[in-house]
């Protein structure tokens, strides 16, 4: 296991009823605040009404800016800053999911910072301080709640890139499962998927021995996969959404990642696919994940035997790991095709014609992933199979 250091500065706070802590925990950081919300949801399930009584007790000065679309972009963080700038605003407020909070941590960054916020997002410049932010989650899937990561696409140059720094850790986040009831079927499994793709990114490491992480991260994929079938047939259900929140914040908030080098190369691709189609993020990891998986495991099988073991119930006796990885990735395939998971790229009308172009866009550097590291012509012969 390599050294390492963690530290994860967000308050998360959980449970029926917490938005009444919202005043309480903003009074820290300044009462003008900018309230920042997607494509309507929060209008629609009523939480936005209950949102601005809590800041109305705070007698908080509220700057409102909707409209963060899902797989948030460059365009909209610019004008989140201007927002900022123009009305010398405290602090975000970021209520929706990982595309609403990933939007607030650009424009936190980018706000206290001179040039232009993408040299951020792309790595060239590293933030040294943020605006805080506090957010309110809608939706199991991301773990931007209580991660440093911000994801945004540069749509006019079909550029979807991260960012992680320690400065744009949410300062609270509040998860009261019953805002999650109206998630939609179809992106309650894109969470579902998105959830267990976070645990396979760090599942799959480089590092010669990490055994604790990754039962952390069996228990999560169990936990998962025992309630997923449960919750998209009975989406009101306060159990379930409440188990599926706190996976999802659990499997992307730093505990699986310890010592270890990660994988992220299907991330690295999806965002590739996403940055030219703008598909749902956990739609495009349900069709690549698999094929990635096949992909690596003509040379190392090992990792993916291990998870049909461990966690799909796999009989070992007699059987090589490449046997047993075959079987796992297909009981993989089996389980999201079950919830409803897509599991090729022509069901979002995808074919062949910008391969170069997702080629080229997911390789930020000449090899992607650490498991087994990718060169252009595996992303290439991944994709092709995704098809
Ligand atoms: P999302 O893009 O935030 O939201 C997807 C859709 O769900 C939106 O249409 C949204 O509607 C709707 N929605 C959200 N909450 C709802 C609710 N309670 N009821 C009804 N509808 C609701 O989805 P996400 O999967 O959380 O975020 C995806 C983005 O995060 C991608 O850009 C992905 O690349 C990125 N990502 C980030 C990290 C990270 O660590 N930061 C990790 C993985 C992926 P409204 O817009 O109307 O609210
Ligand atoms: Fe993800």
């Amino acid at each position: 296991m390599n050294s390492f250091q963690i530290h994860n500065p967000t308050k998360l706070i959980f449970g029926k009823g917490c938005l009444s802590s919202i005043p309480s925990e903003l009074s820290a950081y300044g009462t003008r605040v900018l309230l920042l919300y997607g494509g309507g949801s929060i209008i629609r399930n009523g939480l936005y009404y209950q949102v601005i009584d809590q800041l109305k007790e705070l007698n908080a000065s509220i700057v409102e800016f909707g409209g963060v679309e899902p797989n948030p972009r460059l365009t909209t963080v610019y004008r989140g800053i201007q927002l900022i700038k123009e009305y010398k605003l405290d602090i975000i407020l970021a209520v929706g999911g990982g595309s609403v909070i990933d939007c607030a941590k650009a424009i936190a960054a980018g706000s206290l910072y001179e040039g232009d916020v993408w040299d951020i997002v792309i790595g060239k410049v590293t933030p040294v301080t943020a605006l805080p932010i506090g957010t309110v989650l809608t939706l199991a899937a991301t773990g931007s709640e209580m991660n440093g990561n911000s994801v945004i696409t540069n749509w006019e140059k079909n550029c979807k890139r991260y960012f992680s720094s320690i400065h744009v850790y949410p300062k609270f986040s509040i998860l009261d499962p019953e805002w999650t009831f109206s998630v939609p079927r179809d992106q309650t499994v894109y969470g579902i998927v998105d959830i267990m793709s976070h645990v396979f990114e760090q599942y799959f490491h480089a590092a010669e021995s990490a055994p604790l992480q990754e039962r952390i991260g069996e228990a999560i994929l169990r936990t998962v996969m025992e309630t997923a079938p449960m919750l998209v047939n009975d989406l009101n259900n306060y159990d379930y959404r409440a188990t599926m929140l706190l996976n999802g914040t659990h499997a992307l908030n730093g505990l699986l990642a310890m010592g270890e080098r990660t994988d992220w190369a299907t991330h690295e691709i999806e965002q590739a696919v996403s940055a030219i189609y703008d598909i749902p993020h956990g739609g495009g990891l349900a069709i690549l994940f698999p094929n990635w998986m096949e992909h690596v495991a003509t040379t190392k099988p090992e990792k993916i035997a291990q998870l049909g073991v461990r966690v799909f119930n796999l009989a070992k006796e007699g059987k090589s790991d490449t046997q047993l990885a075959g079987e796992t990735i297909a009981r993989l395939r089996t389980f999201w095709t079950s919830i409803g998971a897509p599991a090729s790229l022509s069901d979002y009308d995808i074919d062949d014609k910008e391969i170069d172009l997702m080629v080229e866009s997911a390789m930020a550097a000449p090899t992607i992933g650490s498991y087994v590291p990718l060169m252009a012509d595996d992303v290439r012969a991944i994709l092709r199979k995704s098809l």
